[in-house]
């Protein structure tokens, strides 16, 4: 059978969050063998969040872990305790038997099928391309003669790495935004050993997408319909 891809969705609540989470739901459930873990910050399982997944139709395990307040200041890293957290749900939940390929999938992005196909058969870490991402339409992992030998931007574990690297996390302590990532893969690989996808690193199949900030300008003070409308 095919290896599972198990994507690690970090979600907060705010007022586009429910199309965000139904933007992505649309794609994933394009994507055979597929597990989706869907990380809230929060004290709580949201109601939005857990009728939501009910509905999705997709394989879900669903967990929640409010980031601490002082974590919460623009500039600093985003998501660190939910990838963490998804991580150990993977080390608890899942052996040395089962077969899957883990990657970091943002509620806000956007995702390729392509992609799907391409992570699939990550041996150990696989990296790609991303598309309008720091302050450039792309970045991308240097590859020469097949070899990875620069810096990467998307990627992919084994699910047998993970496990067999049971202390890697995303640190908060020394990390900038965007350097939590390339710390992560240093504690579980070597540049000399990254699998270059999206043939070899030439096609953008993940775009670092972000949405407008509402404006809610115009909510009445006080609820006017009689009925509670979920948006
Ligand atoms: N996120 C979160 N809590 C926050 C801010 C962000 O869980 O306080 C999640 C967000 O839903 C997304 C990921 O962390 O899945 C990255 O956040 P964002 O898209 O805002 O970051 P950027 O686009 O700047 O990388
Ligand atoms: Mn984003």
């Amino acid at each position: 059978a095919l290896p599972v891809i198990y994507a690690i969705t970090p979600t907060y609540s705010r007022a586009v969050q429910k199309a965000e989470l139904t933007r992505l739901s649309n794609t994933f459930r394009q994507v055979q063998r597929f597990h989706w873990i869907v990380v809230e910050d929060s004290n709580i399982r949201t109601e939005l969040v857990s009728r939501f997944l009910a509905h999705s139709g997709l394989p879900h395990t669903h967990l929640h872990v409010l980031t601490p307040r002082r974590y919460k200041r623009s500039g600093m890293p985003r998501a660190t305790e939910q990838r963490n957290a998804a991580l150990g749900w993977l080390r608890m939940h899942r052996t040395p038997r089962d077969s899957g390929v883990v990657f970091f999938a943002d509620d806000d992005n956007t995702y390729s099928l392509e992609l799907f196909d391409e992570m699939r058969s990550t041996r150990q870490v696989s990296v790609w391309p991303v598309g309008l991402v720091g302050g450039r339409r792309y970045e991308r992992p240097l590859v020469e003669k097949g070899r990875v030998v620069g810096w990467y931007t998307g990627f992919a574990v084994n699910l047998q790495v993970v496990l067999a690297n049971p202390k890697a996390l995303f640190k908060r302590r020394g990390s900038q935004p965007g350097m939590q990532e390339s710390d992560f893969l240093k504690q579980i690989t070597k540049v000399e050993d990254l699998e270059p996808k999206a043939h070899n690193c030439t096609r953008v199949l993940v775009w670092h997408t972000r949405t407008e900030k509402v404006n809610l300008g115009n909510e009445p003070k006080h609820r006017q319909d009689t009925v509670v409308i979920e948006v």
